[in-house]
């Protein structure tokens, strides 16, 4: 082979590499060719996907949206829009006009003002919160949550998107809700009163038989009486204190109380209602707690007597064993730990959660014998809630129960209260003898029924008062002179004149600022004392009228130089 030969030979082969080569390329230009066609027709087919999407979306979204661009010219609008009198055809819309035209289609007026002022601020990177916007077409009223936002790209506003929410019919349930709420309180506040009104006279006349009758059998019936009408007044007042709770209405009244003396309280009245079971009662209150705490006595008691009553209750015969002790929290605040076990019939285990709900109460047909609502565990339950405890129960049926509750209280003094104090009362306790005699004092009470009248008369007799009585308040206003009365007691529900009326009438005689006014009222709803207050009574009584807190108003109103210790 010649040399010529010999390098077309190489130059040949060479070619066929380079041939090979370009092949490959090209090979790999094909296929990269087809991919990059088949990523666009993804591509093309995702928008399309998504444009369909959108236009699904507009179509067949339940609220009304519209978009704009960034001159507040339309784009796009949900078919909502159609489905009400409209001025625009879709196309118009498309194709973009100013969106004043749009929106005045449904807003009008201030409306629309507010509207197109709120999108401008928007525009111009203002952040505008969701409005409510009330409107009235064809004699129906509206309720439309309006949302603007604006609406980004590459952090520039490019335009708008509002949307509004039709509330009318959520708004119009809530109104309704809250009326039939209001017709709920005073449904309540009006039965309390006319419950109340009636009791206050059984409570008080079986008061005065047990103080004035000689009549062993006589007493003994009224005592049956006032036990009677005291355990409806408790049901009363579960009904009352639950829907006071589930409106969350319900009042804490915090004051300093001595720890000792609450224990002592709610032992006593649990030692008397053991009597005649043969129970023992075991208290174990540690030595250690603060003399004095500072919080709503009141409800702490509640909690407690719920829970010893219901041991009491079911349980018929062993013990009722009752421990309290505290925990320091910090400096100003301890945690009282309290369990209340009994030897009674327990509870099934399927139905441990049932009994703190509203109106339960379990195994029926064994307690059958035993009265009750079935509030007083969910009203416990949700008391120690609101004093930031909590309040459950560990039992085995048959053998018996243990429930406990904690609850913070602020400490008032932190000096241990050392040993209880036992006080055993006698049942006779019961009768209320006052702690103070005030014969020079002068007192009117107003009141249209003349048993109630009666009863609050009988109940000033132990202080030596012989009360003045008017019937009306119109012959209060005829009875009242300056000076004359160091306290009125008024009825608050009276016939043509009421309470309050007559309350400020005698304010504006000569003197009547000063005059002190205890408004008598059967409405315990929560906040009473307070309304009454705002109205411009000193004070506030509640029927039944309990003989203990006439003693804390005769001491609280009374000139100090009428009063004699008893
Ligand atoms: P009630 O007013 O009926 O006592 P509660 O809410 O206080 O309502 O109690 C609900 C139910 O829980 C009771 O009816 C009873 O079935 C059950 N229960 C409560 N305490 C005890 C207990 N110590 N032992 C057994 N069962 C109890």
């Amino acid at each position: 082979m010649t040399d010529e030969e010999k390098r077309l030979t190489i130059e040949n082969k060479r070619l066929a590499r380079e041939v090979k080569r370009l092949k490959k390329d090209n090979d790999i230009l094909r296929v990269a060719n087809e991919q990059s066609a088949n990523t666009q027709a993804y591509f093309q087919r995702s928008l399309t996907k998504q444009a369909s999407y959108i236009t699904e979306f507009l179509r067949s979204a339940p609220y009304f949206m519209l978009i704009t661009d960034d001159r507040l010219r339309t784009v796009m609008v949900s078919d909502q829009y159609f489905k009400y009198p409209h001025s625009l055809t879709k196309e118009e819309v498309l194709q973009g006009v100013d969106a004043k035209r749009l929106l005045s289609d449904f807003f009008y007026g201030p409306a629309l003002s507010i509207l197109l002022e709120k999108c401008r601020l928007c525009l111009a990177g203002k952040e505008i919160k969701p409005y409510m916007q009330y409107l009235i077409k064809d004699g129906r009223r509206f309720a439309i949550e309006v949302n603007i936002r604006p609406m980004m790209e590459d952090s520039k506003i490019t335009g708008l998107s509002i949307l509004q929410l039709d509330m009318t019919e959520i708004v119009s349930n809530m109104e309704q809700a809250r009326a039939a709420d209001r017709a709920k309180s005073n449904f309540l506040a009006n039965m309390s009163h006319e419950i109340r009104t009636p009791m206050n006279v059984i409570t008080g006349m079986s008061e005065f038989i047990l103080r004035d009758s000689h009549d062993e059998e006589a007493k003994k019936h009224a005592s049956s009486i006032k036990a009677a009408s005291k355990s409806l007044l408790s049901i009363i007042n579960d009904i009352l204190d639950f829907s006071k709770i589930e409106s969350g209405k319900m009042d804490f009244v915090n004051d300093p109380f001595m720890t000792s003396s609450m224990i002592n309280d709610v032992a006593t009245m649990m030692r008397i209602r053991i009597q005649d079971k043969p129970l023992e009662f075991r208290l174990e209150a540690d030595e250690d707690i603060p003399v004095m705490l500072f919080g709503d006595e009141g409800r702490i008691k509640q909690i407690l007597i719920n829970l010893m009553t219901n041991a009491i209750k079911f349980t018929k015969k062993g013990y009722i064993r009752w421990s309290v002790r505290s925990v320091k929290v910090d400096d100003g605040h301890c945690r009282l730990f309290v369990e209340v076990e009994d030897t009674g019939i327990g509870i099934k285990h399927e139905n441990i959660e049932k009994i703190f709900s509203d109106f339960t109460q379990v195994d029926t047909k064994r307690n059958r014998s035993e009265e009750g609502t079935g509030l007083g565990l969910a009203i416990s339950q949700r008391l120690a809630e609101q004093m930031e405890g909590k309040l459950g129960v560990k039992s085995v049926y048959g053998k018996g129960s243990t429930f406990f509750f904690d609850i913070l209280v602020r400490v008032e003094d932190w000096t241990p209260m050392g040993k209880l104090n036992e006080v055993h009362s006698e049942q006779t306790a019961d009768i209320y003898r006052p702690s103070i005699v005030a014969k020079d004092a002068r007192i009117l009470v107003v009141d249209d029924n003349e048993m109630n009248l009666e009863v609050t008369a009988g109940i000033l007799e132990p202080y030596g008062i012989e009360a003045a009585c008017a019937d009306s308040g119109e012959k209060a206003l005829e009875m009242y002179e300056p000076d004359k009365y160091d306290l009125i007691f008024m009825d608050h529900m009276m016939p043509v004149m009421d309470g309050v009326e007559t309350m400020k009438k005698i304010r504006k005689l000569p003197g009547g600022k000063d005059a002190v006014i205890i408004v008598l009222t059967a409405n315990a709803l929560s906040g009473a004392a307070v309304e009454y207050k705002k109205m411009g009574f000193q004070d506030f009584l509640a029927k039944p009228l309990d003989p203990k807190n006439m003693d804390r108003i005769m001491r609280a109103y009374l000139p100090p130089e009428k009063i004699i210790e008893s």
